[in-house]
């Protein structure tokens, strides 16, 4: 039976069928490296996991595609604040970005890219939409005539009526024939990195960006795009309309949106204190493969409120599932005779496919955690009266393995995983900040020091000149 997803655009629940038998291409939109990602975000990139490492185990070959948006307002404001140029400073969240992703065992896209690598292509597409009549300049900004496009609005159901004149989908301050219109191409103001174009300098808009590298990479037609429900507008109806009018083909078949989290029953925030980025949590001493299970612990499209509470029950659920996994690896050589046995074999096949038919019931990951609790119960009491020996080990195994090859938390962690950014890196901010401070800019100093405090690195004066730093 194929996967049901939950498809935002019909809004239910259908059967996945890919466009071409066998192979699903599915988009998601990546994090705006203006700094660390937060649980959060990450609840979105764990869900999205879940989803591809089932469809592979499905038998499905998953073309994916991530982006790493490496420019917009933020960060060129944070990147003038520290001195830096813009490339190098999204270097420094794009690597922790990645970093966490690994800790957080979630498999890369087959292609991650980075904005800033396809602006000939975003020019490209803007200059089809203006010669198609879907775009216009002013001012050497072009924006998106949403009047030439009636669809507009089906994704998120908002009322076109609603965004008739006065209203803004997108908050910019260029002139425009229509508030609702947004923009593709941003005139270039001074003092902002730039690249050139037919309207002159500028930079993209956000939303082009993915609509592009998502058509270049994966064709007219996705079967997935993925992302948190934040994104669902204005980001990806704008994405539709920018795409459709030139491809007259439907841009995705399947959205599937991740719902955000709570934190301690609140709306996460650096004002409340409950803003929590997975470095925030392993200095605490969590394990990232316990943020994993908790992340991956609720159905994505249920409202998660993490708590550290709550994280403390996933390592203890995590810890169960472990030592139990080691228990029957110690019966892998008790000898026995004859095949395993009937009532094992069959708990450990009940597991399998209770976790499978959860996971096609619209991906209901707490019920296939469910199926393979039930296989530990069943197991331990199996394992206390030494009915395991080395045929039964092997089947069980086999389930557990099964499990992990979607969940992944099995393994714990190795000693050397590191979320820290490359020395070399730190280096080259290191050399930055002296120079800053040879010309006697000590802002620009001072917004270094934070950015490699930021990066878990203590620097230190030394008397008589220089600076030496280590990892906190
Ligand atoms: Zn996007």
């Amino acid at each position: 039976m194929p996967i049901q997803l939950y498809n935002t655009l019909t809004r239910r629940v259908e059967p996945l069928v890919p466009l071409t038998p066998g192979k699903i291409r599915i988009y998601t939109c990546g994090l705006t490296v203006y700094d660390y990602g937060h649980i959060g975000n990450f609840r979105t990139f764990v869900g999205v996991d879940i989803l591809q490492r089932f469809l592979a185990q499905q038998g499905l070959d998953v073309d994916s595609v991530m982006n790493i948006t490496d420019v917009d307002d933020k960060m060129i404001a944070r990147s003038r604040e520290a001195g830096q140029e813009l490339r190098a400073y999204a270097d420094v969240y794009a690597d922790a970005f990645l970093a966490d992703m690994r800790r957080l065992r979630i498999q890369p896209a087959r292609h991650i890219v980075r904005a800033t690598d396809f602006i000939a292509d975003m020019v490209a597409w803007i200059e089809r939409l203006v010669a198609s009549g879907h775009a216009y300049e002013r001012e050497g900004s072009v924006y998106f005539r949403l009047a030439s496009f009636p669809a507009y609005g089906r994704l998120s159901g908002k009322d076109l009526g609603g965004l008739q004149a006065g209203a803004r989908v997108d908050v910019d301050e260029y002139e425009k024939e229509e508030a609702r219109d947004f923009v593709l191409w941003k005139a270039w103001r001074e003092g902002e990195p730039f690249w050139d174009s037919p309207w002159g300098k500028g930079r993209p808009g956000w939303h082009i960006e993915c609509s592009v590298m998502a058509e270049k990479l994966l064709g007219t037609t996705l079967d997935i795009h993925a992302g948190g429900t934040d994104l669902i507008f204005p980001h990806h109806e704008n994405e539709i309309a920018q795409v459709e009018p030139l491809t007259g083909a439907p841009f995705v078949r399947c959205w599937v949106h991740m719902e955000f989290l709570l934190v301690n029953g609140e709306k996460m925030s650096k004002r409340l204190g409950n803003f929590f980025t997975v470095r925030d949590l392993t200095a605490k001493g969590y394990a990232p493969s316990a943020i994993r299970y908790l992340l991956a612990s609720v159905p994505y499209r249920r409202q998660l409120n993490f708590t550290l509470e709550g994280l403390d029950q996933a390592a203890a659920a995590l810890a169960r599932l472990r030592s139990f996994a080691e228990r029957v690896r110690e019966c892998e050589n008790r000898p026995a005779d004859g095949a395993a046995n009937a009532e094992l074999t069959a708990a450990a096949a009940a597991a399998a496919q209770g976790m499978t038919v959860a996971l096609e019931d619209n991906l209901n990951t707490a019920q296939a955690l469910a199926a393979i609790f039930e296989l530990v119960r069943q197991g331990n009491t199996a394992l206390d009266q030494g009915r395991v020996r080395a045929p039964e080990a092997a089947v069980l195994l086999r389930a557990l393995a099964h499990f992990d090859q979607v969940f992944q938390v099995l393994a714990p962690e190795a000693p050397a995983e590191t979320a820290r950014p490359a020395a070399a890196r730190i280096e080259a901010l290191m050399a930055e900040r002296a120079e800053a401070r040879r010309a006697r800019d000590f802002g620009r100093a001072d917004a270094l020091r934070q950015q490699l405090d930021a990066a878990g690195v203590l620097v230190e004066d030394i008397k008589g000149g220089g600076a030496r730093w280590r990892w906190k």
